[in-house]
């Protein structure tokens, strides 16, 4: 009988592993993404890998920091909006770029990357520094800043070059860090209802500093995103969350392989 139980709670653990799986794989594959609720409609995010992820609005397709193959997007909707945050290779790649836009997607942009904007792209393009901000239909945007603070990590990042964003629909917050540290400009965000943030060394920052900052400005879910670094050394996602723990809801995506 003992034995006959034990047996039973190990091959249940097993099936209770493999659905977990299975159903990842399903809804990645039926391309409906994790679905966060507003007040108007739902927003749909779709990781895509590292820096790059896509979500789906009511006004509209926003890629954010589109960079790689064009396969990895291949089954979703043409972009709308596309926001970049700034230049470095793993956030910005023309190429990719020339192949996602369409005749009537929009790009925002810090200004550096506006700077290295073909003329065509920059006729489809606008500028926003850090503070500034702009509409894209309903959905309000504001740069917010993106930098390091570390002392010898500040030529990655220096301080008003880079962008982070806040949008807003239907009174949805979403706060995307982009490349930075754990800056006052990020703990004092208010009223976050979704957030992006970067950890990466020596890019960015370790989980414990990202954690300190997300349990400071407590958004209500959040996805540890940006979290390899050089040589293939990691930030480990779960213990992340474990650090965060309730009430802010840690969203692991599938940001890598
Ligand atoms: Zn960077
Ligand atoms: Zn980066």
């Amino acid at each position: 009988m003992e034995h006959t139980r034990r047996h039973f709670l190990v091959s249940t653990a097993a099936i209770i592993g493999s659905i977990t799986t299975l159903d990842f794989s399903a809804r990645a594959a039926s391309g409906s993404g994790d679905m966060f609720k507003t007040a108007a409609a739902n927003i749909a995010v779709h990781p895509i890998n590292h820096a790059s992820f896509v979500m789906k609005t009511r006004v509209g397709t926003i890629y954010v920091d589109p960079v790689g193959d064009l396969a990895r997007y291949a089954q979703l909707p043409r972009p709308d909006l596309i926001l970049i945050t700034h230049h470095h290779g793993d956030h910005f790649k023309p190429d990719t770029l020339s192949g996602l836009m369409g005749d009537k997607t929009k790009l925002i942009t810090n200004p550096v990357v506006f700077d290295k904007l073909s003329s065509d792209m920059k006729n489809s393009a606008s500028q926003i520094a850090n503070g500034g901000d702009t509409t894209f239909g309903d959905l309000k945007i504001n740069a917010i800043p993106a930098y390091n603070t570390t002392s010898g990590r500040e030529k990655f990042h220096p301080k008003g070059r880079d962008n982070g964003y806040v949008l807003n629909l239907d009174g949805f917050s979403t706060y995307i860090s982009g490349d930075t540290e754990d800056i006052a400009e990020m703990r004092a965000l208010q009223n976050i209802d979704l957030a992006f943030v970067c950890m990466n060394l020596p890019f960015t920052m370790d989980i414990n500093a990202a954690a300190s900052a997300v349990n400071e400005f407590k958004p209500r879910f959040v996805y540890p995103y940006h979290y390899r670094g050089r040589d293939g050394g990691t930030q480990d996602p779960q213990k992340f969350a474990a650090l965060v723990g309730k009430p802010a809801d840690v969203r692991l995506g599938r940001w890598y392989g």
